[in-house]
């Protein structure tokens, strides 16, 4: 199929630079003019070669973004990159065919790129914002919370990003989070707080630096402390069981291949198996949509 020439922009007029897309009849518009700079979606219709134009979103350049993507050795993705006040997060858009990363830190970049180290399988990154899937319960929260800490531990141990992480904001970030479990303590859901506690107790015995360590040590101790107590009597867990599953989260130590799916998978059955608050199945079944 021949490419439409001499496209306007919808919105300014100027000429658009055209780009093939994998799927058929479709083609992504790139309006040049730097005060518009949309992506279009152009289709055409099958009968009338009618062209329909849907707006994109825009992305920009971001040399920060390539640069840390080559550093990573994620060259063989098509990463686009959007500055956003939205919560960070990586997305696949089916329709562009590429990831797209929000951020609105270096931090973030660096983060958001880290999921993708782990793992670049389009159909697990297909909801665009995470945050509102419905569907998320108990068990995603707690894979949320450790795969976060997996990824920044794997980006710390095995690429040395961490001089990269800037120290106040990661600071901040944890004792915003402890500050947010202690005082809304009672508005929170259980299921917070068990997701809750295994980041902050990965976080503090395998990811802080000694320097950031001493400054809020005490604070996160604090909070796992009070989770210890409120899930004593709101979910019959008592402290030897927490020390069963700390256990198996220190298991992070032993993990290998951060790639190895299998590996990763291995190490989620434990720790979940071991809170023990769901069937063999429902575990597995999780862990299959989530990483296999
Ligand atoms: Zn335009
Ligand atoms: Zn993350």
């Amino acid at each position: 199929m021949s490419i439409p020439r001499e496209l306007m922009c919808p919105d300014c007029e100027n000429l658009l630079d055209i780009e093939i897309h994998p799927k058929p009849n479709t083609f992504i518009g790139l309006c040049p003019n730097n005060k518009c700079k949309k992506a279009w979606f152009i289709t055409k219709d099958n009968n009338n070669s009618t062209l329909k134009f849907q707006l994109a979103k825009k992305y920009e350049e971001s040399p920060r973004g390539k640069d840390l993507q080559h550093q990573l050795g994620l060259d063989s993705l098509i990463i686009l990159f959007q500055n956003s006040d939205e919560p960070a997060h990586v997305y696949y858009d089916p329709n562009l065919s590429k990831f797209i990363i929000y951020y609105r830190s270096d931090n973030d970049l660096i983060h958001e790129l880290g999921h993708l180290i782990i793992d670049s399988k389009p159909e697990h990154y297909k909801v665009e914002k995470p945050w509102e899937e419905e569907k998320r319960d108990h068990i995603d929260n707690i894979i949320n919370a450790i795969i976060d800490i997996i990824v920044d531990y794997n980006l710390v141990m095995t690429y040395k990003m961490g001089k990269f992480y800037d120290d106040t904001a990661l600071e901040s970030k944890v004792a915003d989070k402890i500050i947010k479990i202690v005082n809304e303590n009672k508005k929170m859901g259980e299921k917070f707080q068990l997701a809750d506690y295994c980041y902050i107790y990965l976080k503090l015995n395998f990811y802080l630096k000694d320097e950031d360590k001493l400054k809020v040590s005490k604070r996160m101790k604090t909070s796992l402390k009070k989770i210890r107590q409120r899930s004593l009597y709101k979910l019959k867990m008592s402290s030897e069981k927490f020390k069963d599953i700390e256990d198996k989260l220190s298991k992070i130590k032993n993990i290998k291949n951060f790639n190895d799916m299998k590996e990763i998978c291995e190490y989620f059955h434990s720790i979940l198996a071991e809170i023990n608050l769901w069937n063999k199945n429902v575990i597995l079944n999780k862990l299959k949509k989530q990483f296999l």
